[in-house]
């Protein structure tokens, strides 16, 4: 069976078309980049109404396949920015009825999860989920995928972003702080934000950004904000696998790219026997292969969507997805 998946929560408009062996054959994207300030939902939805349909013939012209040749089409139902993704739904909806083949809308999150699962040799693995808007805490128990912790306020790459912004930095700024920490001396003091299993940033980059107008280099700003924020995320994630007995990690999220990150969820991992699992960069980011592959998982699993069932959800809870491939 092949599958394309259209994802279009947020910044990135992606389209990725998968096998039933989890072989990508292709996964092509395209992220609205502000001039300044943040993103705007209106703004990335016309984004991605103009981008959706040259990927669509990109992403077959690369996997070598007429459109015909599809089974099926998923998209990222949400969660995320309205306007997202309602032109992607759209754009789902008429390329399902024009090939006349199911559609499935998928959740988000749990794409994160299950491409991690089919690209790596986890098979049951806690999911530490930091992207740009969410960050979270993901495992399966009863049944679900549950969130185990969350960050109460915003995404640990949104709160990276903003930083560099108000420091005049382009978009995104997750990257650019990386390369500056290498050259970090001094570990600033900033908030250490865990309460029970949740995370929160906004203090974090309030206290960043007053000590860069005290005169801190960004090189040590950049390497205390890692160093802080990482521990954090660490800290829970460590506490969920403790929880649940469970010996794999996986990252997922575009900040999962970070190294620093990579290093220190490795070594808690080998503290306590476990192994990490990092998905290759581009199935980290949000992307529609792992849209597409979640799609045919549902669809294994006996899910099936009537278009009045497409409509998108803003708010769709990783708890909510009833899951019947596993
Ligand atoms: P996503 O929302 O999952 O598509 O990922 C985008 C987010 O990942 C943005 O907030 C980026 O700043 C962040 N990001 C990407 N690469 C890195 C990196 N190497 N280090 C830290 N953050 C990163
Ligand atoms: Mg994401």
């Amino acid at each position: 069976m092949l599958a394309i998946g259209i994802e279009g929560t947020a910044h990135t408009v992606g389209l990725g078309i998968v096998d039933g062996a989890c072989h990508v054959l292709a996964n092509v994207y395209d992220m609205v980049k502000p001039e300044k300030g943040g993103i705007h939902p209106r703004e990335a939805a016309n984004h991605h109404a103009e981008m959706v349909v040259p990927l669509i013939r990109k992403a077959a012209d690369i996997a070598g396949i007429d459109l015909q040749d599809l089974d099926l089409v998923a998209f990222s139902q949400g969660p995320g920015l309205g306007p997202c993704l309602r032109t992607v739904a759209t754009a789902a909806r008429a390329l399902a009825l024009s090939l006349d083949i199911p559609i499935l809308g998928v959740n988000h999150c749990v794409a994160h999860l299950e491409i991690g699962r089919g690209v790596t040799e986890a098979k049951d693995p806690v999911l530490l989920y930091v992207s740009g808007g969410n960050t979270q805490v993901i495992a399966f128990a009863r049944g679900r995928y549950r969130v185990f912790g969350e960050t109460l306020d915003i995404g640990v790459g949104n709160m990276l972003d903003k930083f560099a912004r108000e420091c005049g930095l382009p978009f995104p700024g997750g990257p650019i702080l990386e390369k500056l920490a290498r050259d970090g001396k001094r570990l600033l003091s900033l908030p250490y934000s865990v309460k029970g299993m949740d995370v929160a940033f906004s203090g974090m980059l309030t206290a960043a950004l007053a000590l860069q107008k005290q005169g801190a280099t960004m090189e040590d700003l950049a390497f205390s904000i890692q160093e802080v924020a990482f521990a954090m995320l660490t800290e829970v994630t460590e506490r969920a696998m403790a929880h649940l007995d469970n010996e794999e990690v996986l990252l997922g999220g575009g900040v999962a790219r970070n190294g620093r990150l990579q290093e220190m969820v490795a070594r808690m991992a080998t503290d306590r026997g476990a192994r990490m699992f990092v998905p290759p960069g581009d199935l980290c980011i949000d992307n529609g292969a792992m849209i597409a592959w979640t799609g045919l998982q549902m669809h294994r699993g006996g899910v099936r969507m009537k278009l009045a069932e497409t409509l998108v959800d803003q708010r769709y809870r990783t708890d909510e997805v009833p899951v019947t491939w596993r």
